[in-house]
């Protein structure tokens, strides 16, 4: 098991008005720069969110190192594929690391009796916000911070996306310090560390979410291009900001 190591001395300001700033004097330092400032701010009142891709297994690895009981959680839909719970479970032996499992509550037996069958056929955006925006947002309710893989790479909506900024819709400091890395990078790390990572992303699935909602993609697409296949929609939600949520919540 990694033993924890010394975070850092230097004192930071996170208050949501300064933060932009703390973020410009974050952008071109390494990650784990970032997540020892952060830890050593909020202690266990940081977790990381993950969804078992390869950014979260980056992360995962860090944390490992710097701050082993950190809390990592993923969102149970009961719809992920059997292999992201297979290296869910590979990832907890190797690393130590002890994962939280978030449910919304709703069986897909009550969410059918509720809203009418496969719900993710007709209203994707109802379903997402069921079964992960509302669980994480009550998750996230007495946290001070979350760590996400989001990268500027992965999509043209999260090219933008700030290394550090306040989350409005969650209350609470968000931060993606793999924003800048590339999909290379990724799998570099990986690589060099022999880290495990989920078998399907050999079968063409660069992006995996839940399984009625995630194809495979050609050579060359966009890594999001088989997530919501046939909808104007790219993100489930629990990313997005605060105007934008409510837009497609209400679409
Ligand atoms: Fe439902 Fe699909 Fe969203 Fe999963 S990704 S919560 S199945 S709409």
């Amino acid at each position: 098991m990694p033993q924890k190591t010394r975070l850092t001395d230097t004192i930071y300001d996170w208050s949501p008005a300064v933060l932009p700033s703390l973020s410009q004097q974050f952008e071109g330092r390494r990650p784990d720069e970032l997540l020892r400032a952060a830890l050593a701010a909020f202690g266990p009142d940081l977790v990381l969110a993950t969804g078992f891709g390869p950014s979260g297994v980056v992360l995962m690895h860090m944390l490992a190192h710097l701050s082993p009981e950190t809390p990592v959680f993923y969102l149970q839909t009961d719809l992920l594929f059997p292999e992201t719970l297979a290296v869910r479970d590979e990832l907890a032996a190797r690393l130590g690391l002890k994962f939280i499992e978030i449910h919304c509550g709703l069986s897909l037996t009550e969410q059918a009796a509720a809203h009418g069958p496969d719900l993710w056929q007709r209203n994707p955006d109802l379903c997402c916000h069921l079964r992960k925006v509302s669980p994480l947002r009550q998750f996230l309710a007495d946290k001070a911070a979350w760590v996400t893989g989001l990268r500027r790479d992965q999509s043209t909506a999260r090219a933008q996306t700030p290394l550090l900024a306040w989350d409005m819709v969650n209350g609470l400091v968000k931060l993606n310090p793999l924003v800048a890395w590339s999909e290379a990078d990724v799998w570099g790390y990986i690589a060099v560390h022999h880290l495990p990572y989920n078998v399907l992303h050999d079968q063409g699935y660069p992006s995996l979410g839940c399984i009625p909602c995630t194809r495979s993609v050609a050579e060359g697409q966009d890594v999001r291009a088989g997530r919501w296949v046939g909808w104007n929609k790219t993100e489930c939600g629990i990313h997005l900001q605060p105007e934008v949520a409510s837009r497609t919540t209400s679409s």
